[in-house]
């Protein structure tokens, strides 16, 4: 039996090696590095090959594939979004995902993606809160403590000087992990026992709850003048965290309307009710934050290129520190077009 060539093999960082990865490059610095990668792929928006996510939905949950291209590379995010699932000790989201090289079509990199996103949705979300959060804002609120709750919380810190986190969650247990977790960050964590103390003092508030509903974590009367929100968990048809008055007080930035405006808090309003596409502000083409008493809301519900800067950044890494397994999952036979004798190559000897 002969081995695959070295040029069949596809880097594959796998759980274990991005929990490497993530310690040799520094979370932090891992999360810059992703940000970084945002900022620059969104200013080349028109670069890309933008389709909003294909879903797949049940009663209790969503999968979805996210594909988008450049010139020179295709990624491909597979994800799930399944509330219930911590219940039985499962995640609410998981995800893997591949970059290719568009000239081959040959894949460059499979990679785990659930640690990945939560690493490139505190990225996105630093990302816009560098544009929209009033200057100088030291406290955020952290409505939802679990599995992104720390990565948004260290991202937002390392990112967009927040000093100082509120946490809260319907479930206390939840938060007890997240202040367990952020100890140590340099962070100063207050645990709240409802959602309005979380928000006491607060000049950035980030919603990341999972219910599969029409949930309303902020009501209007808890956003007040200046406040810049990031509301990450309404990410699907029917499933939203904020009042819509919220939403008519607010000015609106989104990643890609053609999705958000069927899965993002927007899907609330009238389909042509005003927003603003995030890469404009990135770009220069529109203004983020005017005025210290706006109420900015970055209406998130991740996009691909998001996933495509990420993957990038990990190939590069994985590649550098040779935290990667070569994964054979091409053909390679001797000759392109002879498939078929290369199944000899695995033939019992007789
Ligand atoms: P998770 O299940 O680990 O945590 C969700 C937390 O929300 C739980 O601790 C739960 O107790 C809490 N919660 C539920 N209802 C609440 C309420 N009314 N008030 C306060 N807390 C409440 O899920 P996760 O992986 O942290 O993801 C959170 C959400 O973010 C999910 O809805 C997911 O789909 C979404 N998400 C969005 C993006 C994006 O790019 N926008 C990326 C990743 C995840």
């Amino acid at each position: 039996m002969t081995a695959p060539s070295d040029k069949a093999l596809v880097p594959f960082v796998s759980v274990d090696l991005m929990m490497q990865l993530v310690h040799r490059v520094g979370l932090t610095e891992m999360i810059a590095a992703i940000a970084a990668a945002i900022e620059e792929d969104f200013r080349r928006w028109d670069a890309f090959d933008k389709t909003p996510r294909v879903a797949a939905h049940s009663p209790v949950g969503v999968i979805e594939l996210m594909p988008t291209a450049d010139d020179a590379h295709y990624a491909f995010k597979y994800v799930n979004g399944h509330p219930g699932n911590t219940r039985g000790g499962l995640q609410t989201v998981t995800a893997f995902g591949l970059l290719a090289d568009m000239t081959t079509g040959y894949p460059l990199l499979l990679s785990e993606m659930t640690l990945l996103t939560a690493l490139r949705t505190a990225a996105m979300s630093a990302v816009a809160a560098r544009h929209l959060a009033p200057k100088g804002a030291t406290t955020m609120a952290m409505i939802g403590n679990g599995a992104q709750a720390e990565f948004q919380s260290v991202a937002m810190q390392g990112l967009c000087g927040i000093t100082h986190v509120r946490l809260y969650d319907t479930d206390p247990k939840a938060t007890e992990k997240c202040a367990r977790n952020l100890a140590g960050t340099g962070l100063t964590v207050t645990a709240c026992t409802t959602a309005e103390d979380a928000l006491e003092g607060a000049q950035i508030v980030t919603t990341c709850t999972a219910d599969k509903r029409n949930a309303t974590i902020l009501t209007d009367n808890m956003v007040g003048a200046g406040l810049h929100i990031n509301a990450i968990g309404g990410d699907c048809p029917g499933k939203t965290e904020l009042a819509e008055a919220v939403l008519h007080r607010s000015d609106i930035f989104v990643e890609y309307p053609p999705q958000t405006r069927v899965e993002g808090e927007i899907q609330q309003l009238a389909p042509d009710h005003p927003v603003t596409e995030l890469w404009q502000v990135i770009a220069g083409h529109a203004q983020g934050r005017r005025s210290a008493d706006q109420i900015t809301l970055f209406d998130s519900v991740g996009f691909a290129i998001e996933d495509f800067s990420a993957l990038r950044v990990v190939r590069d890494k994985a590649v550098e520190t040779g935290l990667h397994i070569p994964l054979d999952l091409l053909a390679d036979p001797d000759d392109p077009r002879d498939l078929y004798g290369m199944l000899s190559r695995a033939a019992p000897a007789s």
